[in-house]
């Protein structure tokens, strides 16, 4: 097993904090995996048409499915006119789930315009759960980019769920974040075959297995930027399992371990179990670590994945990272991570997007981890960039995505090698 190093790591790092102009999507994006999780689940945005192109161009135009998301789009209205506003979006909602008996959860999703922010979507949740029950729940988060980045749209929607969870006095282990189906199974799989069971997942695939919850909950995130979702949790009595994320073979080692611990597995069982998948992923991680060894990262804030990414990437995979930033830093979820984060970069908490290309063009990294709307400009100046959205829709958790994950870091190295090889025949052409 992967022990953690004796060291405070960056823990007790200054963190530079930021809070100027940010360059982040907002918490609406993240009904594109959730809607694909949750397949009972219809989200429906309360917006502007902004906010019905984001989706349709971030999630693709279904031609041949329903979508399970939508826009009800609010025009312009003065105070008067939201009453009839409630009424609209009421009649909306009845005609959906007349036309739509398969959706059994409808999220009312808030955005920015001032006509959606003066609507109360929490008192129409509450109106239309209690016309639709049993058979439809509604429930309402804000995805709005004034008080969201793209990953908090996930942590609003599940906290949302938390409070009307039924209650179990049951001893349960709750994994929590939304994983793609395929790497949840893996990871179920290898809790089972440690014996730890019973094991229940939020979100769930339908809502007919949500979890419940009680004081003899233990839970397990494994998406770091669940903060909301925690606090709800612990509210509800349950108990977080402190650990690194499982992102990298000792990430996912640490991670495994720490829920092991909890559920008294021996160690030898836990070895035994473990052996195999860990040494395929350090085998995996070890091709794409020939081309980051050396080299060094630098992190725009995004996807709040950056804290155990570069610890992932700076333990496992050999670069040096100058700095790392994060939308949020919360320090009881990131505390594990940040331990194993050896010294040196500057952390920074927050964004002024202006100061912190400054720093970027002053470090020129071998690599900038960064959004959509500045990699272009980047690349352009000669640094090679990796998009933070691709680390959000790819599949990187546990053993078996290790090195994709390594994978996902290495090719704008290898492509831009491959560019300069290309150049001098170019010239000489
Ligand atoms: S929620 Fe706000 S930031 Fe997001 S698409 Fe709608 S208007 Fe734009």
């Amino acid at each position: 097993m992967t022990a953690a190093l004796p060291s405070r790591g960056c823990i007790d790092t200054p963190v530079l904090k930021e809070r100027g102009q940010r360059e982040v999507f907002c918490g609406l994006t993240g009904i594109i995996w959730l809607h694909r999780k949750m397949q009972d689940a219809f989200f429906l945005v309360v917006g502007s048409r902004t906010c019905a192109h984001l989706l349709q161009s971030a999630a693709g135009v279904m031609i041949f499915a329903e979508p399970r998301f939508g826009t009800a789009i609010l025009e312009e209205k003065d105070l008067a006119g939201l009453v009839d506003s409630q009424t609209e979006l009421d009649r909306e909602v009845d005609r959906l789930l007349a036309r739509r008996p398969d959706i059994r959860q409808l999220f009312l999703v808030g955005s920015c315009p001032s006509e959606v922010i003066k609507l109360d979507l929490h008192k129409a949740a509450e109106r239309m759960s209690a016309k639709h029950a049993p058979h439809v729940r509604v429930l309402n988060y804000s995805g709005s980019g004034i008080e969201t980045t793209f990953t908090q749209g996930e942590d609003a929607c599940l906290a949302a769920m938390v409070p009307v969870l039924p209650a179990t006095p049951a001893r349960e282990l709750l994994l929590v974040g939304a994983l793609p189906d395929v790497v949840e199974d893996q990871a179920l799989a290898l809790l089972a075959a440690l014996g730890i069971a019973p094991v229940r997942c939020l979100p769930a695939r339908r809502s007919g297995d949500l979890p419940a919850v009680g004081a003899n909950t233990v839970f397990a995130l494994t998406q770091p930027f669940l903060g909301d979702t925690h606090a709800a949790l612990i509210r509800r009595g349950a108990r977080h399992i402190p650990a690194p994320f499982p992102f990298g073979e000792a990430g996912t080692t640490a991670w495994l371990h720490a829920v092991a611990t909890e559920f008294g597995v021996p160690q030898a069982l836990f070895d035994t179990v473990t052996a195999a998948p860990r040494a395929r992923a350090a085998k995996a991680i070890a091709a794409a670590a020939q081309t980051l060894t050396g080299k060094s990262v630098f992190f725009f804030p995004d996807s709040q994945l950056e804290i155990p990414l570069a610890r992932f990437l700076t333990r496992e995979c050999g670069m040096t990272a100058i700095e790392v930033g994060t939308p949020f830093l919360h320090r009881d979820l990131m505390a594990p991570d940040l331990a194993l984060l050896a010294e040196g970069p500057t952390l920074s908490e927050g964004q002024d997007v202006d100061r912190q290309l400054a720093r970027a063009r002053a470090a020129r990294a071998d690599l900038t981890v960064c959004g959509l709307g500045l990699a272009n400009p980047l690349e352009a100046e000669g640094l090679a960039t990796k998009w933070a959205i691709e680390l959000v829709f790819t599949p990187v958790h546990f053993y078996e995505q290790a090195g994709d994950l390594a994978a996902l870091f290495a090719r704008p190295l290898r492509r831009r090698a491959v560019l300069r090889n290309l150049a001098p025949l170019e010239a000489a052409e």
